[in-house]
């Protein structure tokens, strides 16, 4: 009988790993069966916008974190397929920047291209994944038809995503506090706050890019509570950093060094959490939001028993391709091009990859051991090699360009690390450009009528 093997989730990273085995196909390799079970209608993972907050239409936790004018936090250059470039896709050459939904066209292309939709179950939430007997049972419920579903597979790749479950703190006086309080999770349009005097908690960069969008679509004012350390940015002249929050009352906060403000509203961007809420203790990953997760060899193998795989459970600098690089790799593992060592030596393997994190003296460091790791994976497989030099060149051009300006950053272009071809720059300066939607992007001019808000 042919092996099964089950991905969960089809977001970039399930996708990677769909499109991975497909790629083996093509070569002639002899492929075991896949279902990939998605609890969403449509795949794209977060880069699907769902104007929905709390539950979905079945009832499920609501999995999308994105929002309205989202645009690339960080450049395209260091997210792209090494398989299928950005000029592939668009025929021509873009900007380094693109908003969501660009972003989510060229997701869909690749897989589109690959063919693989058909090995998705849509509107299927996993609930539950037990290991007996050397197999894997794993229980979904295909919400569309509201039937449980219990299956066989020799190997489970969990790929759900790590920015989904929101981390959310108590202070004193939020229950009586007379405004609105949101997680990033549910923040979904900045215009709701136009003319509103905004706190928010956190510098991450849902604070760093919640705050920009709010300002952009003209906010009155952003205060920017941090625990440890200000971002440290060059704010416009309607935004300060203050000290940690202590409490708030009526529509107050007060904050650490004694100061205070009005707001009108709280958004937390205070994180998420690894939450895995279908899997027993043994195969359930528990590891901090870092470059090197708890418990996986190779950043993908889950240690205690290896016919179970973990995708892009680390924090991220590269995404999209390092995705790839970790599907490509669990893909050989499946297949047995790639022989798994006994369980001390990837225990080992985990464990020396976190010190050398905690080596690392900074966030350019970080990037580098990142992009390090993606080559070192990509160079075990048939992944096509690229020049992950220039991404790492990229992030660091894109560092320094925050710096010199938090609202212009988006305004640069870098060199494809496929391509080696310089981007061009976007027709409108971020801070202008409203409109978010992949028509006004694609176009080589502003619109002559000026820019809307698409919808
Ligand atoms: C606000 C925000 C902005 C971001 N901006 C950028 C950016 O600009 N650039 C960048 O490169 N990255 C960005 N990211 C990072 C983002 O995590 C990755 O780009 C990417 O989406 C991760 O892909 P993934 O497939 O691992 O997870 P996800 O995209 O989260 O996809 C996981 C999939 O699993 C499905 N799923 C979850 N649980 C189940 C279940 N029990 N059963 C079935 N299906 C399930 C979900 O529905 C989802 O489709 C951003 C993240 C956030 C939250």
């Amino acid at each position: 009988m042919k092996e099964r093997i089950c991905i969960i989730g089809a977001g970039p990273s399930g996708l990677a790993q769909l499109r991975a085995f497909q790629s083996a196909a093509a070569k002639g390799a002899d492929m075991p069966e896949i279902v990939c079970y998605e609890k969403q209608a449509d795949w794209g993972g977060l880069w699907r916008y769902d104007w929905r907050t709390g539950v979905d239409e079945h009832g499920n936790p609501n999995h999308a974190s994105m929002y309205r004018y989202l645009w690339s936090n960080g450049p395209k250059e260091g997210l792209e397929f090494a398989d299928y470039t950005f000029d592939e896709h668009f025929g021509k050459p873009i900007a380094s920047y693109p908003p969501r939904a660009v972003l989510f066209d060229y997701i869909e292309g690749r897989v589109k291209k690959a063919g693989v939709r058909d090995k998705i179950r849509f509107n299927t939430v996993v609930r539950d994944v037990r290991f007996d007997n050397g197999k894997f049972e794993v229980t979904a419920r295909d919400c569309a038809t509201d039937k449980e579903t219990r299956e066989i597979f020799d190997n489970v790749i969990v790929a759900t995503g790590h920015f989904s479950m929101p981390n959310v703190p108590h202070y004193p006086g939020f229950e009586s506090f007379r405004g609105r309080i949101l997680h990033a999770h549910d923040f979904r349009d900045a215009r709701e706050f136009t003319g509103k005097d905004i706190l928010i908690l956190g510098t991450s960069y849902s604070a760093e890019d919640i705050g920009s969008q709010c300002w952009k679509y003209g906010c009155k004012s952003v205060t920017v509570a941090h625990r440890t350390a200000p971002m440290g940015f060059k704010w416009p002249d309607n935004w300060q950093e203050v000290p940690a929050l202590v409490k708030v009352e009526g529509r107050t906060a007060y904050f650490k060094d004694g100061t205070s403000k009005e707001v009108d509203a709280i958004i937390l961007c205070t994180g998420y959490k690894h939450h895995f809420n279908f899997l027993p203790d043994d195969l359930r990953l528990s590891t901090a939001n870092r470059l090197a997760a708890t418990d996986l060899y190779k950043g993908v193998v889950w240690v205690n028993n290896p016919a179970l795989f973990y995708l892009g459970m680390q924090d991220q600098w590269f995404t999209f391709n390092m995705f790839d690089a970790q599907a490509w790799w669990v893909r050989d593992a499946i297949l047995g091009r790639i022989e798994l060592p006994e369980a001390k030596t990837m225990e080992a393997d985990w464990k020396k990859r976190q010190a050398d994190e905690d080596a690392l003296a900074d966030d350019y460091a970080c990037i580098a051991y990142q992009g390090a790791y993606t080559q070192e994976l990509i160079g075990e497989t048939d992944y096509p090699s690229f020049d992950v030099e220039a991404a790492n060149k990229a992030f660091y051009q894109w560092k320094k360009h925050k710096k010199e300006g938090i609202m212009t950053f988006r305004d640069h272009g870098y060199v494809s690390p496929m391509t080696g071809a310089m981007a061009p720059p976007h027709h409108t300066p971020w801070v202008k450009a409203l409109d978010d939607s992949l028509e006004d992007y694609l176009q080589t001019e502003p619109a002559k009528t000026g820019q809307k808000i698409a919808g």
